[in-house]
């Protein structure tokens, strides 16, 4: 017998396993989803890796499957799959570290968040993956052996501070992972998870797409002389994307969504389409009604699954969905790429770039619809995800429209309701050509900006925009409808301009000139070291004085967030 090893978990590794053992979160039936999810992607993996690596050929995948045993003696349930497995320093890369980005931030979140709802929201987004078992376990037993190596491991852990690992002779390839159940307790939302009606009701709420067989040995062993009965298949394998919508309910895509994105809510809109012709494909998105907590982390994950044919390719597909789209979830199945396509490939595929515009453009339609119907959902959306989808505006400027057309703005007008740049321009007064704004870190201060002056004399709507990133926005859309963005704060606001021609005010203003023709250098003269020209303004009505940006300057706040981004 070969020595066992006992190594530490990583010390953030430590902190989410305690967080996940003291049981902040109320639904402990999913840690079956997240076994479950794990074999079938190590399936997904063996069935890519038997098709793509030749040296792999020869092995025999006829029979990939999920097997989910139940040990009444021992109080033990293990899920078993044939896929991948995993080699020692797998595990310990795998299953003994966490490599999410992130992880510190929110555990930080996490342990200052006052009520258990809140930490366990936090956890929902983040997902515990492997980890959720210690929620019904208090001892967890891994067996497994990756494909094309000879020798298995045992990992063994009871989720305080360590881990036992052990080379083991004998395994067949692919993964074992035994839960040694804590007694149950409906108190503590832990089931009694060695029953077969619990263990077929789990797998059907939460696995029933699985694309692998998921099938449970029978209850009653078999009587003496009969050949033992057949295993019996849990779950329906449907793609539910290869079906027709009209036949889908929405429980079914809401089940789905919940499984591919780990996300206990449901979706806020789903997208399913079916592409004919030249390139056929079928996609079924969601626009989850949620952001993860890293949705502006740099490794945040993005993208949609990618499937050729029902074989699963990759996750996180970036060629299929544009940076700013990041947070759309679902599925894309193309039906004529080849199995070994890589994301190399896929960057620079012209069908596949035609697939993205189409998609990009469905999910901006159903963001307008939801808009055009459901003002109280939407408005939750923008919530989300509006700091994202204004990084289109940045990025796409082929769906600058579009994406205008989704911006929803503070406004002096209502302080309680944003607005649309629609609605703002179907208010505009008679002769205000231009819509204007202010930017600012927080409402109050914009309002009480002395820039406001002049624009609240003549009963001009501002935009009120407080998001580091509107700055950059703002400057990179050229106009809204016709009607040009124009910051209060930047170069000439030329309101008197508007009444062109009005020779008294052009006399008035040259004789306001000449009176002020010896202080208006003296003062640029004395305060040359903070700005570049002092000079008279209609602007203010009961400020003195305010100090404006070039038109074409970096604002105070932009300054401040390219410092902040080390530029
Ligand atoms: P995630 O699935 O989100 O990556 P998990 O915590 O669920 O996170 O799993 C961590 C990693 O451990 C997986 O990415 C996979 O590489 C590995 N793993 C877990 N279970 C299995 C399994 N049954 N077979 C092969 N690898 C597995
Ligand atoms: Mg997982």
């Amino acid at each position: 017998v070969s020595s066992v090893e006992t190594l530490e978990f990583q010390a953030e590794t430590r902190q989410l396993l305690r967080l996940v053992i003291h049981s902040i979160y109320s639904n402990k039936d999913i840690f079956l989803r997240e076994l479950i999810s794990n074999a079938s992607d190590a399936l997904d993996k063996l069935r890519l890796e038997s098709l793509t690596d030749s040296s792999l050929a020869g092995i025999d995948t006829d029979d990939l499957h999920i097997a989910l045993e139940v040990d009444a003696d021992a109080r033990t349930l293990t899920v078993r799959d044939n896929g991948v497995g995993m080699s020692r320093d797998d595990l310990v890369d795998l299953i003994g570290t966490i490599a999410k980005s992130g992880t510190a931030g929110l555990l930080e979140k996490i342990k200052e968040s006052q009520d258990a709802a809140t930490a366990e929201n936090l956890i929902g987004q983040f997902g515990v993956g492997f980890y959720s078992a210690f929620m019904v376990a208090d001892r967890v037993t891994v067996l497994t052996r990756r494909v094309g190596t000879e020798s298995g491991t045992r990992w063994e852990s009871d989720g305080e501070g360590t881990y036992e690992l052990q080379a083991v002779d004998g395994l067949p390839v692919g993964t074992s992972v035994t839960l040694h159940l804590k007694p149950a307790d409906s108190e503590d939302g832990l089931a009694d998870y060695l029953s077969g009606s619990k263990i077929r009701q789990i797998v059907k709420q939460y696995s029933d797409f699985i694309r692998w067989p998921i099938r449970m040995a029978p209850e009653q062993a078999a009587a003496e002389g009969e050949s033992a009965p057949e295993p019996e298949t849990l779950n329906s394998m449907k793609a539910l994307w290869a079906r027709p919508r009209a036949e889908v309910a929405e429980e079914e895509y809401n089940e789905f969504y919940q499984q591919i994105s780990h996300d206990w809510l449901a979706p806020a809109e789903t997208i399913h389409m079916r592409a004919e012709g030249a390139f056929e494909y079928e996609a079924l998105l969601f626009i989850p009604a949620q952001a993860p907590f890293d949705l502006f982390s740099r490794e945040s994950r993005r993208g949609v699954q990618l499937y050729v044919k029902r074989v699963f390719i990759m996750d996180d597909c970036e060629a299929l969905m544009p940076d700013y789209l990041r947070f759309v979830k679902g599925v894309v199945d193309a039906h004529d790429l080849s199995l070994n396509v890589s994301r190399e490939i896929l960057q620079h595929d012209r069908q596949i770039h035609g697939v993205r515009r189409r998609l990009v453009k469905k999910v901006l339609g159903a963001l307008k619809d939801m808009q055009a119907k459901d003002t109280e959902r939407y408005a939750k959306v923008w919530g989300e995800f509006g700091r994202a989808l204004k990084e289109g505006l940045i990025e796409d400027t082929d769906n600058t429209k579009a994406l205008l057309e989704l911006v929803s703005a503070a406004s002096t007008h209502d302080p309680e309701e944003p607005t649309t740049l629609r609605a703002y321009v179907e208010r505009m007064k008679d002769g205000q050509d231009a819509i204007y704004y202010l930017t600012g870190e927080t409402r109050a201060m914009v309002e009480n900006s002395p820039h406001m002056e002049a624009l609240t004399a003549k009963g001009y709507e501002v935009l009120i925009l407080t998001d580091p990133v509107d700055e950059v926005w703002v400057d990179r859309v050229p106009d809204f409808d016709g009607h040009r963005l124009q910051s209060i704060a930047k170069g000439q606001v030329d309101l008197d301009g508007e009444a062109d021609g009005d020779e008294a005010g052009d006399a008035e203003k040259a004789k306001r000139e000449e009176e002020f023709a010896g202080l208006l250098p003296w003062l640029t003269d004395a305060l040359s070291a903070h700005v570049k020209q002092v000079r008279l303004s209609s602007r203010l009505t009961t400020s003195a004085a305010c100090i404006v940006g070039e038109a074409h300057d970096v604002t105070p706040t932009l300054e401040k967030m390219y410092r902040a981004m080390g530029q």
